[in-house]
């Protein structure tokens, strides 16, 4: 007999970790499905500088590791259960009573659920980007370009993320290449006005990134122009030794599991009401996975506690 919760939170990350805060302190049964380990994307970074009191600088700003660690031990301090290695793979969302199966057969029953499955970054999909991930290749230019000052970046995309947080980098760095697939930038008129004033901003058109290279940090990559089909190296400066490639060519929302179950919006995120619940009564979603303007820890733990609450009351609902 599958045990029953009164809220099950799919995703170990900070929204999820959060709603098992919350949750577990307004004395729910709660546990936290997570499928790899926990942090989600925030395990990725190195420092959070931006998280509210951490202070850049202050040799105390943790590491995305440690932040999380302190968010699950905070949540477990009040009961959360969190189990890892926990993939889940089916839903049973209708009733009063929900179903949800992991991979390894194991199967948990509960009044709500809080979708916290998190998105990532568009990859390019090229050898390298992998492996240097966190050591020059990023997808967050708000956490990371902070690291580039004075040095050369380039920016992958040509689309409105791409031009805002390329002109975001010329705060620090030397020169921001933008690469871009097509002719020209499909971003916004005012954004590319701004790009284009911007001394610091050079372009790269109808070429895509092939290969990046780098023992420990990126040290060079190849781009190919698509029309010519002529490739070229761009190695970093001597003096430099390294540059930055972000990345900005779209977020892939990971909600494959909720399709034909729950409404996605036409770049597939979940849809939610203001109080984070979803098409379907008792299924909720917070952090990255549904529509937003900012993907960061702070917004997805915002999230994370509105969620909760709207789940508190529903819970409490269906007891009475
Ligand atoms: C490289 C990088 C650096 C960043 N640096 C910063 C920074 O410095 N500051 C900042 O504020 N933001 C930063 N961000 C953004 C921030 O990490 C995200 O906005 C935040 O992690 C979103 O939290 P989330 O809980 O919604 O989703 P995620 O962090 O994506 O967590 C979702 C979790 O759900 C799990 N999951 C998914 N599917 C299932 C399933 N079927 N079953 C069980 N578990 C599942 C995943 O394994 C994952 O652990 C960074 C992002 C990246 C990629």
């Amino acid at each position: 007999m599958a045990e029953m919760y009164d809220v099950v939170i799919i995703g170990g990350g900070p929204a999820g970790l959060t709603s098992a805060l919350y949750n577990s302190r307004a004395r729910l049964k709660t546990l936290v499905l997570e499928k790899t380990k926990l942090g989600g994307q925030i395990a990725l970074t190195h420092e959070i500088a931006n998280f509210p009191g951490a202070i850049e600088g202050s040799g105390e700003e943790p590491s995305g590791a440690e932040l999380i660690a302190r968010m699950a031990d905070q949540a477990r301090k009040f009961g959360a259960e969190i189990m890892v290695g926990k993939e889940v793979v089916s839903l049973d969302l209708e009733g009063k009573v929900k179903v949800i199966k992991c991979q390894d057969g194991s199967e948990f029953q509960c009044y709500a659920v809080i979708c916290a499955n998190g998105a990532e970054p568009r990859a390019i999909g090229c050898p390298g980007e992998e492996d240097l991930k966190g050591k020059g290749v990023s997808y967050c230019a708000t956490c990371d370009g902070a690291f580039f000052e004075d040095l050369e970046v380039y920016v992958v995309g040509g689309g409105n993320s791409a031009v805002e947080e390329a002109l975001f980098l010329t705060t620090f760095a030397r020169k921001v290449t933008i690469i871009q697939n097509l002719s020209e930038l499909t971003a916004s008129a005012i954004a590319v006005e701004q790009a284009e004033n911007n001394p610091k901003i050079d372009y790269i058109f109808n070429s895509v990134v092939t290969e990046i290279k780098g023992d420990g940090l990126v040290e060079s990559m190849v781009i190919k122009n698509v029309e010519t089909e002529e490739t070229q190296l761009i190695e970093a400066d001597e003096e430099d030794g390294t540059f930055g490639i972000f990345v900005f060519i779209g977020y892939v929302p990971k909600t494959d599991l909720y399709q034909g179950k729950l409404t996605l919006n036409d770049w597939g995120y979940l849809e939610t009401t203001d109080s984070l619940e979803t098409s379907m009564s008792g299924v909720f979603a917070a952090g990255d996975i549904r529509p937003k303007l900012l993907r960061q820890v702070v917004t997805a733990t915002g999230d994370g506690a509105t969620a909760a609450f709207a789940v508190q009351r529903y819970v409490e609902k269906m007891k009475s």
